[in-house]
């Protein structure tokens, strides 16, 4: 067993102070990166070391591997974080940090890049037991796309191998619109990842999105921590998160889970992991396997009480998980808002000096935010600046809970989207957790017009 006595964090933001929390916590030493525009950030002032590792565009700074890692050297950091986005699911960064001796706090490599290329995810998944869209094996060429957009039966989604962020994604509702939606979604995908190939699937017309958290202790042992349901989303993003899935009873709950904890183990699954389903009567259909953290897992620790990151950090050092899933159990109802610096009416970004700052307090509240008055928000990285997290014993509590929460929080000085959450509280399909994904962008347009 190795132990860890010093991590670096390789990320910024509120996530950055969310892993900072847990090395304090646990005794351990911690190193915050910057780049020169987040030299006031609070994940600075708040580690016990910073180092700058560049100029404010990521790629020379918060991407640079080989400055993350001659930070490590410097400050004889044993461990990386690399929290989400940026690094998280680079499996070379994997590759290099463990040939340096230091150790990532995350899966090997090779589970990073067999859960990357979304063919061999869903061939993966397959095999180890997950349910699965129909669709096509592997890719699909121009010559038999007929054929198996038959097979699967219309409407058929055609995606791109390389795909993310549902950039070469293309609808086909009857055979007439195939080849064409075919041919726009291979030039997208050749355009975004210089990579034409695509496959196909069932389109499924008003699917939730449910998502099922997973850690194995990388020896065999695994285990799920129930799911959260992100259906409320825009442009693919997800906007807000719940646990549990109002969709969802305790049997479905534990069935699905159990399919997901089981199938970790046969991987010998490492650290932490989100297995991402759509969901429509009453069916799982696997998308795809986040291998990393996720900026919506407070909903999950809120309802188990279980720290994530201490937990990665745990399985990292090679002491195991804390919990059998005996151990597991779900308490309550929790919601999180993501507060992003951006116009509610229009979802333009809105960096700029926050002014005043005053974050809501009170039984079952929780704010993850590096922000303060006087906080300049930068304007070359993502738009959001912190989340609310709100727990209830009950949904209705919950629900109730977060109206009186989001009255209270105050940011002045940009725009943020807290106004979007102070509509959507009151709305009555909400409030009976009736959604799908595409929801909320309805529920926009008809706002505009
Ligand atoms: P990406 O990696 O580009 O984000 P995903 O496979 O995760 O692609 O899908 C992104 C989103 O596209 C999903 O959250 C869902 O909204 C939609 N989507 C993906 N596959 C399907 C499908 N078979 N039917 C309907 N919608 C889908």
């Amino acid at each position: 067993m190795s132990t860890i006595s010093k991590i670096l964090i390789a990320n910024r933001g509120e996530i950055a102070l969310r892993v900072l929390r847990a090395c304090k916590e646990l005794g351990i030493a911690s190193v915050a990166v910057h780049s020169t525009a987040d030299a006031n950030a609070m994940h600075v002032r708040l580690a016990d070391e910073s180092v700058c590792i560049g100029p404010p565009p990521s790629r020379e700074s918060y991407l640079n591997i080989h400055q993350i890692v001659a930070a490590c050297e410097i400050t004889g950091a044993d461990a990386v974080h690399p929290g989400y986005g940026f690094l998280s699911e680079n499996a070379k960064f994997a590759e290099i940090l463990e040939a340096h001796g230091i150790t990532f706090i995350g899966p090997t490599a090779e589970h990073i890049r067999l859960m990357g290329d979304k063919i061999t995810a869903k061939q993966t998944a397959q095999e180890l037991g997950i349910p699965v869209v129909p669709g096509s094996d592997g890719e699909v060429r121009p010559d038999n796309a007929l054929e198996i957009a038959r097979k699967i039966g219309y409407p058929v989604l055609i995606k791109a191998t390389a795909g993310g962020g549902g950039r070469g994604m293309k609808v086909a509702k009857t055979e007439e619109d195939l080849m064409e939606a075919f041919n726009t979604a291979r030039t997208e995908a050749a355009a975004a990842f210089g990579n034409d190939a695509v496959y196909m699937e069932k389109y499924l017309e008003k699917p939730r999105h449910i998502e099922v958290q997973v850690f194995g202790d990388g020896a065999g042992n695994a285990i799920h921590l129930g799911e959260r349901d992100c259906s409320l989303q825009r442009r693919h993003q997800k906007v807000l998160e719940e646990a549990n899935s109002p969709a969802l009873n305790v049997e479905q709950r534990m069935k699905i889970g159990q399919i997901c904890a089981d199938a970790m183990k046969k991987l010998k699954y490492r650290g932490a992991g989100t297995i991402e389903f759509l969901y429509e009567n009453g069916e799982f259909y696997f998308i795809e396997m986040n291998t990393r953290l996720q900026v919506e897992h407070p909903v999950t620790e809120a309802i188990t009480g279980i720290d994530l990151v201490n937990e990665q950090i745990r399985v990292a050092s090679g002491a195991g998980l804390s919990v059998t899933q005996d151990e597991v159990v779900f308490h309550g109802h929790a919601i999180e808002c993501r507060i992003n610096a951006e116009d509610p009416r229009n979802f333009t970004p809105s960096p700029g000096t926050i002014t005043h700052f005053h974050a809501p307090g009170g039984l079952g509240v929780r704010v993850d935010s590096g922000a303060y008055a006087g906080y300049k928000i930068p304007p070359y990285y993502d738009s959001l600046i912190g989340k609310l997290i709100v727990h209830g014993r009950t949904r209705v509590e919950c629900m109730m809970r977060l109206r009186r929460v989001l009255d209270e929080f105050v940011i002045d000085g940009i725009k943020t989207t807290l106004p979007l959450f102070q509509d959507l509280i009151t709305n009555p399909d909400i409030a009976n957790g009736d959604y799908d994904i595409h929801w909320l962008e309805k529920y926009l347009a008809n706002k505009q017009d």
